[in-house]
């Protein structure tokens, strides 16, 4: 019997990207990387620490914090802290396994991370949320540092939480340093943090869209699902808007919110509120009469079988697409589906969005999937730039960031698409014309790569 404790949301990431590369030509012409990737999967350090901290009627309270300090080839380690109650340590080797190959997507000077704890930050107050932070940090601080390590946010963890950090590092070592990302503006962050992940996303598709179609197509006129309520989710649905695009749902825990008509930014603006009160999207149409008539929420549903959708961009959790969601996703007519969330979908999703762009002959038709590591690096790109602005002690303009952010993420797919042809799987019988070279066959002469 194996020694190794069961970690199934980890071993699910090391699956896909070793069914991915394990027939590639990439490991045919370099046998020796297959070694590499034995290598890879074991993170470099693992660090876990006792967080003990007081709530408001003085009681003492005790969660478990973790560092995953993966891989540091490319720079200092960066990811993301997660506080929710289900973290442990299958979810964040995962989550920083796949920040390894994101950070490297991103181009940028990064190693990959990833933290958390299983503290629940629902429900609890400011003054608990700051006494929980302080005391995660006074043992994080030990271990991080610019050039060390440089966490940044993620679920369960905003501008507040990574503010009450920043300010307690600050404290225990007497040191103003970029350390954190995911900053308040006033304090060191950089202008479209919060809205990378989901601009970036967005920007990913639309380069999506344009290759497959070969430039004919755009989020002009497309129908989109979003999952998601949270950060990701609103400045994804946001930026679809501004692209011509119409948004027909968003979910969180509870269940999925429809409006076939499509969300407007001010429905956005309500959802936003609502999230910073810390309720639930059922919440959103008693506190919001004027949505009653227009939009429906599904009760313990997931979107992806409620609306049909050109695009589909699920940016809630792990796992949130299953087969089931898939095959109804494909049947519907779903062409692109794009990951704002790690991993959101299972394998099983995967391979049903692969099989049906191989029953497509890999023409235009079936379902393109734009794996999160690829499509949601705009966030840690964006802390990457963070970073960059807080060693040089200056502040670029909204529009700057932005135009990075976009460049980033153009050359992020075409990285992602040039791989694939290069290094295409040689079991994969391809339906080509004679001229092609890679996976996409009859797209690729046509298609503007520039
Ligand atoms: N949590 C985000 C991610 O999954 C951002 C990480 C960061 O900015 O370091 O990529």
């Amino acid at each position: 019997m194996s020694h190794l404790p069961n970690e199934p949301e980890f071993q699910q990431a090391v699956s896909e990207l070793v069914s991915c590369l394990e027939n590639s030509k990439l490991f045919k012409v370099n046998p020796d990387l297959r070694r590499c990737l034995d290598v890879v999967q074991v993170p470099e350090r693992v660090i876990q620490f006792r967080v003990v901290w007081e709530n408001d009627k003085g009681e003492l309270q005790l969660n478990r914090g973790y560092r995953v300090q993966f891989n540091s080839t490319l720079g200092p380690y960066k990811g993301g802290l997660r506080f929710h109650p289900t973290v442990n340590l299958s979810i964040l080797k995962f989550l920083g396994f796949e920040q390894i190959f994101k950070n490297a997507l991103t181009g940028l000077s990064m190693g990959g991370g990833k933290g958390g704890c299983d503290f629940d930050p629902k429900g609890k107050s400011d003054a608990e949320i700051r006494r929980f932070c302080e005391s995660f940090m006074r043992e994080l601080s030990r271990h991080i540092g610019p050039n060390v390590d440089v966490p940044a946010g993620d679920i369960g963890v905003g501008g507040r939480e990574v503010g009450y950090m920043f300010g307690a590092y600050k404290k225990y070592r007497n040191a103003w340093e970029g350390v954190l990302t995911g900053k308040g503006f006033d304090f060191g962050g950089s202008h479209i943090r919060p809205e990378a992940t989901g601009y970036g996303l967005v920007y990913y598709v639309a380069h999506m869209i344009k290759y497959a179609t070969a430039g004919k197509e755009s989020f002009e006129g497309k129908t989109v699902s979003v999952s998601g309520s949270g950060n990701v989710a609103q400045f994804a649905a946001r930026k679809v808007i501004e692209l011509g695009g119409k948004v027909v749902t968003f979910s969180d825990s509870q269940g999925a919110l429809i409006k076939e008509s499509g969300f407007t930014n001010e429905d956005i603006d309500a959802i936003a509120e609502i999230k910073l009160k810390r309720k639930s999207l059922v919440d959103l149409l008693s506190e919001h009469s004027e949505l009653k008539s227009s939009t429906k929420f599904l009760k313990g549903e997931r979107p992806w079988k409620h609306a049909k959708v050109d695009v589909a961009l699920p940016s809630a959790t792990q796992n949130e697409v299953n087969k089931e969601d898939a095959d109804a996703l494909v049947a519907g007519g779903c062409r692109f589906i794009a990951e704002g969330s790690n991993m959101g979908c299972d394998l099983d999703a995967i391979a049903v969005f692969e099989k049906s762009r191989l029953d497509a002959n890999l023409q235009n038709g079936g379902c393109w999937y734009g794996p999160g590591k690829a499509s949601n690096c705009g966030g840690v790109a964006v802390s990457g730039l963070e970073m960059a602005q807080n060693s040089q002690r200056i502040h670029w303009s909204p529009e700057e960031v932005d135009s990075k952010l976009a460049t980033i993420m153009k050359e992020c797919f075409h990285n992602c698409v040039q791989t694939a042809i290069e290094y295409a799987d040689e079991n994969v019988e391809y339906h080509t014309d004679k001229h092609a070279t890679g996976r996409y066959p009859s797209l690729v002469q046509g298609a503007n790569i520039a």
